[in-house]
């Protein structure tokens, strides 16, 4: 084969480049905090999803440091050969207990966990309906179930109802929706689709990533906050969001548990997590549970520069929760304002296609707890600036 066709690594990254698409990686020292240092430079940190600050909060560090002491570094195998560490199990405990769930498994990543799940739950014979806005990773476990896919349109619960009621003879049928959109900042509507799901007779599997920590009385996530937790068949979450950690769960039945124990090979086909991982993730969750005052102060900091962002008249769509984007349209843009953003100090990320659809590239901003009043006013004021000078305010 001719070498210059099938290696011709530079013409696509070129072609990424002159739409504007073009991703590179930063560099980034010392630990993840509101500042951070990016390429040598310490900046505001906008962009991380470690909303309650507790990625580099003393306590993880000492719980990760203890396990190490204590159980060393690599787990050894998979879970089912021989790496089902006591940390992993405690972890697993931990987290059915909070969420009140009968059971719990982990899995190594958020990404690992959806498709994991989705492709062992689902098969041939199955039809899922799912949000047009799910995260990739959902998409992905959709696509190796080889389920029939049906893409529903972001949140409209009509559209849905309408392939519900179309949909006969499938074996089994589930609806899989992210709780909080990762990309819009807004909620999914969980109390009418657990009413479409009893309806039609559907599974219902939510994905956390961005509720764990953040919604909720107790921090449980979009279920808890809607009252709908006991009608939710699978629900999966991230550690490595406002746990600041690592990892992924998933919570359901017992029965469930020991069925991907079983069936989902992103679970049984990968070295378990290093057990200090599971500590430090461990104690996040136990944070989570014990010290409400970091999500209000979560809250507190997200009302203020949403309704900061907001007065300005940017874009937000219908952002509820601490990620906040700021849709300018085209990618160029996006990358303009963030480099702007960049120069004041303050790092921000564009986020384009095929992240986003087409033609709402954004700024996607993160609140954090560990945010200072100053820093939000700065930010509010440089977004002021720049946004002008981009012609948006
Ligand atoms: C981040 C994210 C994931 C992936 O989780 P990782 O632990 O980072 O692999 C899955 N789903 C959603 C909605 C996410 O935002």
């Amino acid at each position: 084969m001719d070498i210059t066709t099938c290696q011709n690594w530079d013409e696509e990254l070129a072609a990424l480049e002159r739409q504007g698409l073009k991703r590179c990686l930063r560099d980034v020292t010392g630990a993840q905090g509101r500042k951070i240092i990016l390429d040598g430079k310490e900046v505001l940190n906008f962009c991380s999803n470690n909303y309650l600050g507790l990625a580099d909060d003393p306590r993880l560090r000492r719980a990760a440091v203890e396990c190490i002491e204590q159980e060393g570094i690599g787990s050894g195998a998979s879970r089912l050969v021989c790496g089902n560490m006591t940390a992993l199990r405690e972890l697993e405990e931990t987290i059915a207990r909070f969420k009140g769930a009968e059971s719990c498994l982990t899995f190594s990543t958020g990404y690992m966990a959806n498709v994991g799940i989705i492709s062992s739950v689902f098969g041939r014979d199955d039809i899922i309906f799912s949000d047009r806005l799910n995260h990739a990773s959902i998409i992905d476990g959709i696509i190796l179930s080889q389920a029939r896919f049906k893409r529903y349109p972001h949140n409209d619960m009509e559209a849905l109802e309408k392939m519900l009621r179309a949909a006969t003879g499938f074996r089994r049928r589930g609806i899989i929706t992210d709780s909080v959109f990762s990309m819009d900042g807004d909620i999914a509507s969980l109390d009418k689709i657990v009413e479409l799901a009893r309806q039609y007779d559907c599974l219902v599997m939510i994905d956390e990533a961005h509720a764990l920590g953040v919604m909720g009385k107790n921090g449980k996530g979009l279920a808890e906050h809607l009252g709908v937790e006991d009608k939710i068949d699978i629900q999966m979450g991230t550690l490595s969001k406002a746990a600041g950690s690592f990892g992924a769960y998933c919570c359901g039945s017992k029965a469930l548990i020991d069925f991907l124990i079983n069936k989902a090979r992103s679970f049984i086909y990968t070295t378990a997590m290093p057990p200090a991982v599971a500590a430090a993730a461990q104690r996040a969750v136990e944070i989570i549970r014990d010290e409400p005052t970091l999500r209000q102060k979560l809250w507190m900091n997200t009302e203020y520069f949403k309704k900061g962002v907001d007065q300005m008249g940017f874009n937000t769509l219908k952002s509820q929760t601490p990620i906040i984007p700021i849709v300018v349209g085209e990618s160029s843009v996006a990358v303009e304002f963030s480099r702007r953003l960049l120069e004041e100090g303050i790092f921000v990320s564009a986020i384009r296609p095929p992240t986003v659809p087409a033609g709402t590239a954004r700024l996607r901003l993160t609140v954090m707890a560990t945010h200072t009043r100053e820093d939000l006013e700065y930010t509010l004021e440089k977004l002021r600036v720049i946004g002008k000078d981009l012609n948006f305010v």
